[in-house]
C-alpha cells in the first residue's frame, strides 16, 4: 500500500474511533509560548514531551536547523503573528545536537540536484532571482552559535516588541536533555 492510502486509512479509523478527542484544544496558546524548533524526525514526538507540552500549549514553527536566516522570511513572520494575533508573550528557539543542518556540504547538494534532473540552466533562473544557491541552502557550523544568532535576530527585529523574552537552546535528539544557550529573562 502506498504510503499516502495508509494515511487515509489510518484515519478513517482514528476519526471514527474519536482518538482527536484527547487532543481537543484551543486555538491560542495555553503555555502563551512560540516555539521554533528543527523539523529533525527525532524531535516530532521528544521535544514536546521533553518540554511538558500538550496539545494546545504552544505555537510551534519547524524549519531545518530553528534557524532565523533571514527577518523577513515567512519564520520571522510566523513569530510576529504569533506574539501580536496568537497572543504568545515568550519564546523559544530550540536548536539540537548532531542536526543536519550542521553538516550541509551545497556543493554536494547541488550536484545531487544535477543527478536527480535539474537542468543546470535551473541554476541559473535561481540566479536571476537573486539567490546564491549555496547561501540559500547552507546551513551552519556551530549550533550553539546559530540559536544565538537567530535569537538575536528575532530580537534586534524593528516589528519585534521588547517584553517578550526569546530564550535560546539545544536539545538532546538522543535523551531530551535542554541546555541554555541565551536565558532571555
Ligand atoms: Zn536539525
Amino acid at each position: 500500500m502506498k504510503l499516502l492510502d495508509e494515511i487515509l486509512e489510518y484515519n478513517e479509523k482514528f476519526v471514527e474511533g474519536k482518538e482527536y478527542e484527547k487532543f481537543e484544544a484551543g486555538k491560542l496558546p495555553k503555555k502563551k509560548l512560540l516555539i521554533l524548533s528543527c523539523m529533525d524526525t527525532r524531535l516530532v514526538e521528544l521535544l514536546p514531551k521533553s518540554m511538558n507540552l500538550e496539545n494546545g500549549d504552544a505555537k510551534v514553527l519547524k524549519n531545518p536547523g530553528a534557524v532565523v536566516s533571514n527577518p523577513y522570511d515567512s519564520i520571522m513572520r510566523g513569530i510576529l503573528v504569533g506574539v501580536y494575533a496568537l497572543q504568545c508573550d515568550e519564546m523559544i528557539i530550540v536548536g539540537h545536537k548532531d542536526c543536519g543542518m550542521s553538516s550541509v556540504n551545497t556543493t554536494d547538494l547541488v550536484e545531487t540536484m544535477k543527478s536527480r534532473g535539474i537542468n543546470p540552466e535551473n541554476f541559473d533562473t535561481v540566479k536571476d532571482a537573486g539567490v546564491d544557491v549555496h547561501q540559500f541552502l547552507a546551513g551552519f557550523d556551530n549550533v550553539e552559535e546559530s540559536v544565538t544568532h537567530s535569537v538575536k535576530t528575532v530580537k534586534d527585529h524593528p516589528l519585534m516588541p521588547g517584553d517578550v523574552p526569546v530564550h535560546g537552546l539545544v536539545i538532546d535528539p538522543k535523551t531530551g536533555k535542554l541546555d541554555t544557550v541565551v536565558n532571555g529573562y
